[in-house]
């Protein structure tokens, strides 16, 4: 659980997203972590040796408590649920530095957002989701709908079906690699 690169910090001393514990909003949810009520342990291990902290789920936040630092301070994060454009919905973190909606949270000292914690992106990753959005707004247009990560465009009456969901496949594809690697989108 959690998710802590190999760690090292680049080459300017600015720590990147690999290089601190993260919450990733999509994963706990899929580990049934986001469920009113869970209660859990979560580990990073990484240069600063290991973190560990108890987790309690409520509806709206989530309750985290570290004892492997000594202190006895209590992170609350906020999150709350975004319906899809295909049904379902969503979980979104709100940032407990700036209120922004964001899927990943980075802890250093505290938890907050890329930007709150000044980090810097794997530059590797950082031009792999650049490609990934480029072409996915390629094909957003040309399905007559806005640029912008999480918009899927609907079907112009003139294209099948199958040239749609292959589309559709592709922008979601897309999507995926972008979730996986930029912490701050919207
Ligand atoms: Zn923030």
């Amino acid at each position: 659980m959690g998710g802590f690169g190999s760690g090292g910090w680049n080459a300017t001393g600015r720590p990147t997203t690999a290089d601190l514990p993260q919450l990733d909003v999509n994963r706990l949810n899929k580990s049934g972590v986001l469920h009113q009520g869970y209660r859990g342990v979560l580990g990073w291990r990484g240069v600063d040796g290991e973190v560990r902290m108890n987790i309690t789920t409520r509806s709206d936040h989530i309750s985290l408590e570290g004892a492997s630092d000594g202190s006895n301070r209590i992170d609350v994060i906020w999150f709350s649920w975004e319906p899809c454009r295909f049904g379902g919905r969503r979980p979104f973190f709100f940032c407990p530095g700036c209120g922004q909606r964001v899927v990943h949270l980075y802890r250093r000292g505290h938890f907050a957002c890329r930007t709150c914690n000044d980090l810097s992106y794997p530059s590797q990753r950082e031009r792999e989701s650049d490609r990934a959005q480029r072409r996915a707004n390629r094909i957003r247009r040309r399905l007559g709908g806005e640029s912008g990560w999480l918009n899927v465009p609907s079907r112009p009456k003139w294209m099948h079906l199958s040239t749609y969901e292959r589309s559709v496949n592709e922008i979601l594809a897309a999507d995926e690699i972008t979730n996986r690697h930029v912490s701050r989108y919207i």
